[in-house]
């Protein structure tokens, strides 16, 4: 029955369904471990060989109805939280790929997850190549190698705000029998779901629009159930895990082979959890995903449309506006919006640009984005500050590149913060 859902039931009922006289609202199982009757069902759990929950390092029943709602958003048989969003990448790549493996990554990602598959992969002999993600299918293919295990990318790059072009990417992984990887933290499931597209894994920063309201970290990794692992590539999932009793995913799990594997092995081994008061505060948060998204949306169109008309602005880039290098990827991927975030630069440059975010009162400077609240960022000072200049180009970070994230507030309080400080400079 839930499967049938829309999306905005699913936001705000989905994952969890109380029987008679139980909590209205999802409980907070604030405890690290569960009671058994017998020795024999703590083995059969260990074994894999019933369903339950043994420690909360591994499940918990608030994080998994949170799990449960968000694979029904997304279209997924099957869904696992982590700590982070950074969790979540790492996770998600290390359950198919191991040392000697490579993986094909958008040179437009997240500083945080590039600087993570550039570097911390790497030292678990993991290579990543970075490709323009605009480049051709043709040029694209040149660089899969024959331990390339996979492709990465997001929805809408961040904070370059390229749309990806799934059809491109899916057939780019699927003629070469790897998984498409999608982050899809920006869109969030409301107005784009990856695996309707071709997507076979998808993954979430949970601390943005999931959250809502920048008070929890968190991530999302979703399976769509779709791959098929025994393609003779990932030998990991078609033989026995010695970790346990020789468990054989893709025979034992079917087609959750990969979520399975993802949570028993390496959240089991890496540990990074979310913890249910988290848990709680992410599924409040989508309870309200549709309406913030559709707003969200709303007032950044505005804005953007705003600053294209001022001219103390040098340009825009938001994937709504048809000046945008992927509008029509947007119209395609993205009907009901484009999310809340946009870029843009102030005549004068650099200089300009922090005198007007120092001016702005409403609108706060944070390193943050995706909240209800309107804020700004400078990428090339702050959380591109790690990658060389090249790099911070390829990312998509000009050095006079203004993030803003447009909150839920009056759209007129919103654009009056702005004229006031650009009028001060
Ligand atoms: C923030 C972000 C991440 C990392 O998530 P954390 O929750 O901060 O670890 C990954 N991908 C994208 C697109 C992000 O915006």
């Amino acid at each position: 029955m839930e499967k049938k859902w829309k999306i905005e039931t699913a936001a705000v009922q989905g994952g969890y369904a109380p029987g008679n006289s139980e909590p209205r609202v999802l409980p907070i199982y604030q405890s690290t471990t569960y009671k058994y009757d017998t020795c024999e069902e703590v083995a059969k759990l260990f074994d894999l060989e019933a369903a339950g929950h043994m420690y909360t390092r591994i499940s918990n029943p608030t994080v998994e109805a949170l799990e449960k709602k968000m694979a029904m958003l997304e279209g997924g048989i099957g869904a696992m939280a982590t700590s982070s969003g950074q969790a979540a990448t790492m996770i998600a790549v290390m359950t198919i790929c191991t040392a000697g493996d490579h993986l094909l990554a958008a040179s437009t990602l997240y500083g945080g997850s590039f600087s993570l598959l550039k570097t911390t992969l790497k030292k678990f002999g993991i290579d990543v190549t970075f490709v323009d993600p605009e480049l051709s299918l043709e040029e694209l293919k040149t660089y899969i190698k024959p331990n390339t295990k996979g492709v990465f990318a997001e929805t809408i790059g961040n904070p370059g705000l390229n749309i990806l072009d799934f059809e491109k990417f899916s057939t780019l992984a699927h003629d070469n029998v790897v998984p498409l990887i999608v982050d899809n933290t920006f869109p969030t499931p409301y107005l784009c779901r990856p695996i309707e597209h071709g997507a076979d894994i998808v993954t979430h920063s949970c601390t943005k629009y999931t959250d809502g309201h920048a008070t929890s970290v968190g991530g999302m990794i979703i399976d769509s159930g779709k791959f098929n692992w025994a393609n003779g590539k990932f030998p990991e999932m078609t033989t026995p895990d010695e970790s346990y009793h020789g468990v054989v995913y893709v025979r034992d799990f079917k087609e959750a082979a990969y979520i399975t594997k993802a949570r028993v092995q390496l959240l089991r081994d890496v540990g990074a959890a979310m913890s249910p008061f988290n848990a709680f505060l992410m599924n409040l948060g989508l309870e309200t995903l549709p309406l913030r998204m559709e707003r969200h949306s709303q007032n950044a169109l505005a804005v953007a449309k705003w600053l294209e008309g001022n001219d103390k602005i040098s340009w825009v880039v938001y994937p709504g506006l048809e000046s945008h290098p992927t509008h029509d990827l947007a119209k395609k991927y993205l009907p009901d919006g484009c999310s809340g975030v946009l870029t843009f630069g102030v005549k004068g440059g650099t200089e300009a640009g922090e005198k007007l975010i120092d001016n702005l009162n409403l609108i706060a400077l944070v390193v943050h984005v995706a909240d209800a609240r309107s804020c700004v960022l400078h990428p090339a000072s702050t959380t591109h500050r790690q990658l060389s200049e090249e790099e911070q180009i390829a990312s998509g970070v000009k050095p006079d590149l203004i993030r803003f994230s447009v909150g839920l507030e009056n759209i007129d309080d919103i654009i009056d913060d702005l004229a006031n400080a650009l009028e001060q400079i």
